[in-house]
């Protein structure tokens, strides 16, 4: 009852308002806006202009709703989508626009088979609730952006000339088609993300061509509207001085420079304020975001992969929850408003999954209704990536609604921005820790987590790990990254710790280019001893340390470290050696406890590139004694004297 009485009076005044159904501002003259209070949503105030546009994209919806997805009121019950999102301070709706997105046979393209009647319709039911409409042509029959931007079927083979005057009457024809329906357009893209190439067209004089076109047409139609032009990638500032000086060398009338811009790819929020400031201070613009998102969860809702998924709890700045996806969006709002700009969209904030427990089922409905992102039946128009692809939403965990319809309490975000809702700060999310430890030591996990707070600031809390004894024991014996899972602040956090062989022998490969901290002792007067830089000589790495002597007898030497610092323990040591002409050899691994031996391994040297390698285990270490590992080489030589490589000494804890 209530929702019925509700329509009719916005239908009476959507009525009144059509002969003047154009305007620039979003400042709400109706109603339905409720007070909106949050216990558990903080939100910092952003000082907002109060005619600053709160955009939601909702392109999908009609087909969502074919689909038979319910939207709901924060009471759970089922309730208008425009209206709730009226009641949450959005004041502005925008709808993509394409000019034919079906085939011969009448079948849709997918993506809400957005055409302008779609658009019409979608204008008329945000008009009931007091939002104006943002009309977003494409000017292609499916989706247009830095990738693509092909031109629509029926204006294929078109001259420039032809094309332009068609863009003109395309403009002008939909926009009074959509204006006649009810909608109160209060702004017009000329293009979406026409990151130099615009309906087939990829010189900037036929881009501005037809840009200028579209122009024409909406101040004709709707002189009150305002007029926008929208590229993509603002992390590429040079770009975005290009894009702006063109449009400005061809004197194009336009009133918005506008930009997707999202967090995970589009550069930092400063880069943003500082390309945007630039442009509305060179060229005298207006700016704005035109799309933005941002996950508040990783997982998927509807069988379809989606654009942002999995990895670490916290990926980037913000992590993905419900808290995160406000205080993202929030960041957007303040520094668009901080350099005077006039508004930010969220893009398909109402793309949930269609509802059903498989995929199958699913792509039914999106073949049948065009609520995925493309249909196969978009393969005629988009062989190369709908026809591989279509499918689903790839957006769902970036909605502002649960799968279920009801909306999140993120939504509220646009209402409680220009009062703040300053509550007192929670941990919000937790970090995964990360730690390395050798095998055979010990495992050290760490007392505290960082949790990210409610308000986007870091603290560390105290956290409780669950390890058992089996479990570490195989940590420790076998390299590798396990997973612990514990709690912190009532919460599941995860550490992820790395056990590798650590290598306590400092230069053991001899990769440091010289010998040291190696003590070579040469008895014999070698021709030649040291390290050898050649990666073709080496057993890992480029160095190795290389001996030759033509005299026999001159190959008499050691190598050997002394470490003085080790942990108590059992150690193993290990060395190799690859050489040649050696004659009688004498070749062995050592280590000496406190000066005195305490084990050996023999090693031979035969032919080039056929390595030896000698492993001593089992060496009892104790507090505070010294150990010293080495090799000891001895060869009378033959042919034209011993020679070889020693290399990849290694001295690990043993597990
Ligand atoms: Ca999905």
């Amino acid at each position: 009852m209530k929702r019925k009485k509700r329509s009719l009076i916005a239908a009476a005044l959507a009525a009144a308002l059509l002969l003047s159904a154009c305007g620039g501002t979003a400042e709400d003259t109706r109603t339905e806006r409720i007070e909106m209070n949050s216990e558990s949503l903080y939100v910092k105030k952003a000082d907002l202009p109060k005619d600053f546009i709160l955009g939601m994209d909702v392109s999908s919806v009609l087909a969502e709703e074919r689909s038979g997805v319910v939207y709901r009121g924060f009471d759970g019950k089922e309730q208008d989508l425009f209206l709730t999102l009226a009641q949450c301070g959005i004041n502005m709706i925008r709808v993509r626009v394409w000019n034919r997105p079906f085939d011969a046979q009448g079948r849709g393209y997918g993506g809400g088979n957005c055409d302008v009647a779609a658009a019409a319709e979608i204008g008329r039911r945000a008009a009931e609730h007091g939002m104006k409409l943002l009309v977003d042509f494409h000017y292609s029959d499916f989706w247009a952006d830095p990738g693509k931007q092909f031109a629509p079927k029926d204006w294929t083979g078109m001259t420039i000339e032809e094309k332009t005057d068609a863009v003109y009457s395309f403009t002008r024809e939909s926009l009074e088609t959509i204006r006649a329906a009810g909608a109160e357009i209060g702004m017009v893209q000329l293009g979406n993300e026409t990151n130099g190439a615009l309906c087939g067209e990829k010189t900037w004089f036929n881009i501005q061509s037809l840009m200028a076109a579209g122009s024409k047409a909406v101040r004709e139609v709707c002189p009150k509207a305002l007029v926008a032009v929208h590229f993509a990638n603002p992390e590429n500032a040079e770009s975005y001085a290009s894009y702006a000086s063109k449009l400005d060398y061809y004197s194009l009338d336009y009133d918005v420079f506008a930009t997707s811009y999202y967090p995970y790819w589009h550069g930092t929020l400063d880069n943003l304020a500082a390309v945007l400031g630039d442009i509305a201070g060179r060229y005298g613009k207006k700016v704005m975001v035109m799309e933005t998102s941002y996950a508040y969860t990783p997982e998927d809702t509807d069988f379809s992969g989606n654009t942002i998924s999995g990895g670490s709890a916290v990926v980037k700045n913000y992590p993905y929850t419900v808290q995160g996806q406000a205080n993202a969006v929030r960041d957007v709002i303040d520094t668009v408003a901080s350099i005077g700009g006039i508004g930010v969209v969220y893009w398909e904030g109402a793309w949930i999954a269609v509802g059903t427990d498989s995929w199958e089922e699913n792509h039914a409905k999106w073949e049948r209704d065009g609520s995925g992102w493309a249909s196969s039946f978009a393969a005629e128009y988009d062989p190369g990536d709908a026809g591989k692809y279509y499918g689903g939403s790839a957006v769902d965990n970036q909605a502002f609604f649960a799968p279920d319809g009801t909306p999140l309490e993120s939504l509220k975000l646009f209402s409680l921005v220009r009062k703040g809702n300053e509550i007192p700060v929670v941990p919000d999310a937790l970090e995964d820790a990360h730690v390395r430890c050798g095998l055979g030591t010990e495992i050290v996990l760490p007392d505290t987590v960082e949790a990210v707070m409610s308000d986007n600031g870091r603290r560390a809390v105290p956290v409780q790990w669950e390890l058992d004894g089996a479990l570490a024991g195989r940590m420790l014996r076998e390299a590798g990254v396990y997973e612990v899972s514990g709690t912190a602040d009532g919460q599941s956090v995860r550490c992820f710790v790395t056990t590798e062989e650590l290598n306590f022998l400092p230069n053991g490969s001899f990769e440091d280019g010289t010998a040291a901290p190696w003590e070579l002792i040469d008895r014999g007067g070698a021709d030649e001893l040291g390290v050898e830089n050649k990666a073709l000589n080496s057993r890992d790495g480029d160095c190795n340390l290389h001996f030759w002597g033509a005299k026999s007898g001159s190959i008499d030497f050691d190598a050997e470290q002394t470490l003085a610092d080790l942990a108590p323990g059992t150690y193993r040591f290990e060395i190799s050696i690859q050489g040649g002409d050696g004659g009688r050899t004498e070749i062995y691994a050592y280590v000496k406890i406190d000066g005195a031996t305490a084990a050996s391994a023999p090693l031979s040297i035969t032919s080039f590139n056929n390595w030896d390698t000698a492993e001593i285990r089992d060496i009892a270490l104790a507090e505070g004694q010294t150990l010293t590992v080495g090799i000891r080489v001895r060869a009378e030589g033959a042919g034209n004297g011993a020679w070889g490589m020693i290399d990849a000494a290694a001295l690990n804890r043993q597990g």
